[in-house]
């Protein structure tokens, strides 16, 4: 008899609807493993074990009185620490929001638990969604399942640390830059980001409002799949969220790869910088496509190496705006002073980590006046044409595919003192977010160190085509056996 630690939710689900198993159940096994492996991992903030038991009380209740149960029935999750929950404290993962307790559910909260599932708690995240690594947090480092001196990879590192340590079924992460799916590959997960506007924002702490996408992390492809029907579609709180059809990403699951024409992007495998085992595993990677048959085409991007620096550009810029609000007054922490500007100096000065308060100062030098049209104004329109790239690209193929990450991994340590090596492990990733199109990263291998460490393999597709990724992705998967590998704790 396999344990109810490893079914995936689509499994645990149904077999909660069909009463093989209750919710109470799956719910206690997850918080004994939480207690079992958390102190090696440190993936959660908090914990809500007293609600996620009455809440898988609550759902088998309704069982047992004939109601029909949602699709995630019983499935126990963690949100990153960016999702507003009612009644959960919610801190962003900064100092700032300490003590703040939403009055209310964020739309992903609260379609989860329409949909039956289980919160656990709230996972670790750098500051305000910024980082690579999760080490930009006043809490103590997130370790990697698959070797606890490496980083997890971040800014949603909590949220993949828990999918791979098992201490949480599925989990919500953002990603602005890469947060979902370059943890994701670090920790030898599936991580998807959403074509912008395809989740709603609404609930979602804001740090670049026009690159910010919430999607789900899991171990498996359709349980990806499964997730995204539940956050996906318009909401009325949201204006960006984007009016077409949520599509039946599960049956997607069963399309198949061949016959895709995948993009390979060259311009990604010169890039200086890219480890040995990456490129290895990667070129496996398309062979496997091939054998599925997929055929493969060269694609280039060409404004490719300009992705980073017109993301930092327009992040910080965003964030600045966005991070105004923290003052001491309408949120969280403040540091009482006799005067009103002392006090929201005192507070920021005392509430943001230096990555945030880099950040803040950046992003109001590339907004003022005299720097406005070289720096914003020339980034914007860089935008413009890294978003006509893949409209070119897509014009010969169907999906792109790249590494997800340079490399497999880092120490915990090793990144911090130099930001520009650490803003260049979403060198792979950032071009979805700039452009808004749906990526994803799926298990693609394993590095040839003593102890080996994960690499993702990325999936990138056209504006709402997260059909046509988890069909490839899907085929991968059942192709290979990466994504079956569970890290020992
Ligand atoms: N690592 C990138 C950054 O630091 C991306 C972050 C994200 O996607 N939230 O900004």
């Amino acid at each position: 008899m396999s344990s109810i630690l490893d079914w995936t939710a689509l499994e645990l689900s149904a077999a909660v609807r069909a009463g093989d198993v209750t919710a109470a159940d799956a719910t206690d096994a997850y918080l004994r493993r939480i207690q079992a492996v958390e102190p090696k991992i440190n993936a959660y903030l908090r914990v809500a074990e007293d609600e996620a038991r009455a809440v898988a009380e609550s759902v088998d209740k309704r069982r047992q009185a004939g109601e029909t149960l949602g699709p995630l029935a019983g499935v126990p999750l963690a949100l990153k620490d960016i999702f507003i929950t009612e009644g959960i404290e919610t801190t962003c993962g900064s100092k700032i929001l300490e003590g703040w307790t939403p009055p209310y559910d964020g739309t992903h909260a609260s379609r989860l638990r329409g949909a039956d599932s289980v919160m656990l708690g709230k996972v670790s995240m750098d500051e305000f969604a910024m980082g690579s690594s999760n080490e930009n947090s006043p809490h103590p480092p997130v370790r990697n399942p698959w070797n606890t001196d490496f980083v997890p990879g971040g800014s949603s590192g909590g949220s993949v640390a828990a999918v791979a340590a098992r201490t949480a079924l599925c989990t919500l992460g953002t990603d602005t830059g890469g947060s979902i799916r370059q943890p994701a590959s670090l920790c030898n997960v599936v991580g998807l980001k959403p074509t912008y506007g395809r989740v709603s924002r609404h609930g979602m702490i804001a740090f670049a409002s026009s690159l910010d996408q919430a999607g789900p992390v899991t171990r498996t492809v359709r349980d990806a799949a499964l997730v995204l029907g539940v956050i996906a579609g318009q909401d009325e709180m949201d204006a960006t969220t984007l009016d077409a059809p949520v599509e039946d990403y599960l049956a997607a699951c069963d399309e198949g790869v061949a016959g895709l024409r995948i993009g390979v992007h060259r311009n990604a495998m010169e890039l200086e910088g890219l480890d040995e085992d990456v490129r290895v595993a990667f070129t496996r990677s398309l062979e496997q496509l091939e054998e599925l048959g997929a055929t493969l085409v060269d694609v280039e991007l060409p404004h490719f190496a300009h992705a980073v620096a017109t993301y930092y550009i327009l992040c910080t810029a965003e964030a600045s705006s966005n991070l105004a609000r923290y003052d001491g007054v309408r949120y969280g922490a403040r540091v009482e002073e006799p005067s009103l500007l002392k006090m929201y100096k005192a507070t920021r000065e005392a509430g943001f980590g230096a990555e945030v308060k880099r950040r803040i100062m950046l992003g109001t030098f590339v907004l003022r006046a005299s720097s406005y049209e070289e720096y914003y104004g020339r980034a914007m329109k860089v935008r413009t044409l890294i978003k006509r790239d893949y409209e070119a690209a897509f014009s010969q193929c169907d999906l792109i595919a790249s590494p997800t990450s340079p490399v497999p991994g880092f120490r915990i340590g090793e990144r911090i003192a130099d930001p520009l090596s650490m803003y260049l492990s979403d060198v792979f990733t950032i071009g979805a977010n700039l452009a808004g199109l749906p990526g994803i990263s799926i298990p693609g291998g394993f590095s040839s160190a003593a102890t080996p460490l994960p690499i993702g393999l990325q999936l990138v597709g056209p504006r709402l085509a997260e059909s046509r990724l988890f069909s490839a992705a899907a085929a991968y998967e059942a192709h290979t056996t990466w994504h079956s590998r569970v890290a020992e704790i």
